[in-house]
């Protein structure tokens, strides 16, 4: 198939991309390169079936283009991290909002088939585990920065929604804490990646809170696998969380990297005040219900946890 994957040099977008140009696909990436890196395609820049563009998904006339010549799109590029939610809100705006409203409208025009990245932060505060693919949404006021990503990707949602309503067909499948290599830190959020770089050179491992709040995160490769499979469904659209049900708790995951990195980093506890602005508000608790995924494209994860970490503290001591 003609594939169009925007934010394909990202972290998920890079994986994405591998295995499609592995599995004979055309592929066509469209990143701008503000979180993506030209080097994370390195293992397939040369072959034939990627053409790899750097652009912005706000380009219209390059959209344009482009479009005419595929069958599907992923939509994967979007501003994200909390550290931009909480700073830079109106880049979110636009990139997550006019940016989708753009592929969104050229899918419709050209009958692309779309699948569309969301994220478990759109679930925000629930407390009702495990997330249900039609679990409340649970925010805080929308003064609240931090909730402007989940936000913006629900809007996104709606958008899909709205045209999958006029007959396009649209996969969402919305990202559970997915690591893996290539996840890079930022300064707020992205923990594994944070917790392995101070582990390996032996600065503190700062724990926000207690380290009594849980995740589960997924190992890259099942969450393009899942992700993959999407291509082939046609018809009736689907919402689908995309997540792993092992879960361990944020202080954990740091005694765990340290021993798995052997390092003699200190584990420091931090209060969530001296990290974010007032009212910074957490998720606690994040857990998803991946039945729905299992039946529809026969999801289930395969890596484990520490297989998966293990590769992780590889890749970054490659790095270092
Ligand atoms: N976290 C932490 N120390 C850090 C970065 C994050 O304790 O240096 C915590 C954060 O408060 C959250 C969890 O790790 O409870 C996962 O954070 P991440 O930003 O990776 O993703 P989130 O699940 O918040 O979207």
């Amino acid at each position: 198939m003609r594939v169009l994957v925007t934010g394909g040099a990202g972290f998920i977008g890079s994986h994405l991309v591998e295995k499609l140009v592995l599995k004979e696909h055309e592929v066509i990436v469209i990143d701008d390169l503000s979180n993506g890196h030209i080097d994370y395609l390195n293992p397939i820049i040369h072959n034939n079936n990627l053409t790899f563009i750097k652009g912005s998904i706000l380009e219209t006339e390059l959209l344009e283009s482009i479009f005419p010549n595929v069958d599907v799109v992923y939509h994967l590029a979007s501003v994200l991290g909390v550290k931009n939610t909480v700073e830079n809100p109106l880049k979110v705006i636009d990139g997550n909002i006019n940016g989708t409203r753009k592929i969104l409208q050229l899918a419709n025009d050209h009958q692309v088939k779309v699948v569309f990245a969301s994220t478990s932060e759109i679930y925000g505060k629930n407390t009702q585990l495990p997330f249900k693919e039609d679990s409340d949404r649970v925010l805080g006021p929308p003064q609240t920065h931090r909730w402007c990503y989940a936000t913006a990707k629900a809007l996104n949602e709606h958008i899909c929604y709205a045209y999958a309503k006029q007959g396009l067909t649209v996969t969402v499948v919305r990202y559970f804490n997915t690591f893996g290599p290539r996840q890079t830190a930022s300064q707020y959020g992205g923990v594994i990646p944070k917790f392995i770089t101070a582990a390996l050179t032996n600065q503190p491992i700062t724990v926000y809170g207690d380290g009594s709040q849980t995740r589960s995160f997924l190992f890259v490769k099942d969450t393009v696998e899942a992700t993959y499979r999407c291509m082939y469904l046609e018809g009736k659209s689907e919402t689908m969380n995309i997540g792993s049900t092992e879960t361990l708790s944020i202080m954990e995951l740091a005694q765990k990297i340290k021993a798995f990195t052997q390092s003699n980093s200190e584990i420091v506890c931090i209060p969530y005040e001296k990290v974010y602005e007032d009212g910074f508000e957490e998720t606690k608790n994040r857990l998803p219900d991946i039945s729905k995924a299992k039946d529809i494209i026969g999801f289930s994860p395969v890596t484990s946890f520490d297989k998966g970490l293990l590769e992780t503290i590889g890749w970054y001591k490659s790095r270092l």
